[in-house]
């Protein structure tokens, strides 16, 4: 009769400790500040202690499916074994070295095994730490292409809507997506077109031929085919061929944003694969680790790295961070590299692309949506709201927690759900995500 109770033992035990330790979500309350967050009235962080596939577990063992891949970094799955292995070796042969004047293994590998797979223009591959700063190089290049060449080109023209990133450079082409209030009187000036989603395409344009006929654009910056932040605002690829050839027929860079729709998340390894034109310039960071660590690139064709490449040292792209080139970084991006170009995960994208256009052909013509938008892999579902659709919209949180609620990341963009997973995401989460969507259409008809 004594053993029964020596197995409850512990359990026991871990009760009490729990009961008297303060969990890691209440020590974080008392001294982090998190990103996009108003700590005084956001509920308390779900602290998250492990993760594998397409799931994430919490410290009291509750399991939530990652159905926006972490803020879209993610697409192998979480500590997945072959990056967590590359990593590994990676840190014990070397861990980080200053890429002034040297460089590593990882670091060449990396550049010769992406060009082969980046737009066939595309020769060199600069480094940076995160997406805001691959954006900011490409715009600095675009800027000193013209400025080394003695010509008088410097205007930027970026989407009324687009996001590129929070640091000042990558908040000046970033459009009004009122994040950025506070700053406004520090930002430099950028020349605006309205996104060509769906009946706009004319108006864009035509904003666009205006502003091309002032013959001194340097740069067209935008998110290729996909606005994230703007609310997973989509426009077509025919689109986007047209803007980037009128951009080329007045001499100016065209640079694609690639940050979030690299590495096969609209169905081809680049968005700007879906096109005849090609960008001169592009930025790259989310999916580059396959979620592992941060880190960026900003890739351009010989013809840009030419006008830096002179005698003048002035002429330098005097660009660079502490950890510019990382060696774990590029271990991690070479392991992730492994699996993209591994046929099963080119099937598993097609595997999401039509199991999304099943679910959207049955429920896009429900009373409570507005439009459902497809892309390759990212879906978004966009409610009827009885009040403004902004980002501040309190449809958003109803819905967020809602979706918490049953175990699922949702995070909505205003009244935009939307649906970006890992490429390993299993055909049953799927269906647990597609059934809460369901859920939510009934349950919030009205908004
Ligand atoms: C996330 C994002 C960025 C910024 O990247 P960070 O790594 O968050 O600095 C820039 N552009 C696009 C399109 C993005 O989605």
């Amino acid at each position: 009769m004594g053993l029964p109770q020596i197995a409850k033992l512990p359990e026991f035990v871990f009760f009490c400790e729990k009961s008297t330790k303060m969990s890691l979500s209440q020590r974080d309350l008392e001294k982090v500040w998190h990103p996009y967050t108003q700590m005084k009235t956001a509920a308390p962080p779900i602290a998250i202690v492990s993760g594998r596939g397409a799931e994430l577990v919490d410290e009291d063992g509750k399991v939530y499916i990652d159905a926006i891949s972490s803020w879209w970094t993610n697409i192998h799955g979480h500590s997945h074994p072959h990056l967590a292995q590359k990593v590994f070796e990676q840190a014990q042969k070397l861990e980080h070295v200053i890429f002034g004047g040297f460089t590593h293994p990882s670091a060449v590998e990396l550049a010769e095994r992406l060009l082969p797979i980046l737009p066939p223009n595309q020769a060199r591959i600069f480094f940076t730490d995160n997406g805001s700063t691959a954006v900011e190089v490409g715009v600095k290049m675009a800027i000193q292409y013209f400025f080394n060449q003695g010509i008088a080109k410097k205007r930027i023209v970026a989407f009324d809507l687009a996001y590129h990133g929070d640091t000042f450079g990558a908040m000046s082409v970033g459009g009004d997506l009122s994040f950025y209030t506070a700053f406004q009187d520090f930002l430099f000036e950028v020349e605006r077109i309205p996104v060509p989603i769906p009946g706009q395409e004319t108006a864009c344009f035509e904003a666009f031929e205006k502003i091309l006929q002032k013959g001194d654009v340097a740069g067209f910056l935008f998110e290729p085919l996909i606005l994230g932040s703007a609310g997973m605002l989509m426009y077509q690829p025919m689109v986007l061929d047209r803007l980037m050839k009128m951009a080329h027929e007045h001499g100016a860079l065209c640079i694609a944003d690639e940050v979030m729709t690299g590495f096969g998340r609209t169905g081809r390894f680049f968005a700007t694969d879906h096109c005849e034109e090609k960008p001169d310039i592009i930025a790259l960071s989310k999916g580059l680790t396959g979620g592992m660590l941060p880190m960026a690139l900003t890739t351009c064709t010989d013809a840009v790295f030419q006008a830096f490449y002179q005698d003048e040292k002035s002429k330098a792209l005097y660009h660079g961070h502490s950890f510019t080139g990382n060696p774990i970084g590029c271990a991690a991006a070479l392991a992730s590299l492994d699996l993209l170009l591994d046929p099963a995960c080119m099937a598993n994208i097609q595997r999401i692309e039509s199991r999304h256009a099943a679910f959207l052909a049955k429920i896009k013509n429900h009373p409570s949506l507005l439009y459902t938008r497809q892309q390759g892999t990212i879906i978004a579902l966009e409610f009827k709201t009885g009040e403004n659709s902004g980002y501040f919209n309190n449809l958003r949180d109803r819905l967020y927690l809602f979706f918490l609620e049953r175990g699922l990341i949702l995070r909505p963009l205003g009244n935009v759900v939307y649906f970006l997973p890992p490429y390993c995401i299993t055909d049953e989460q799927m269906d647990r995500v597609y059934a809460a969507l369901k859920e939510a259409l009934e349950e919030f008809a009205g908004g």
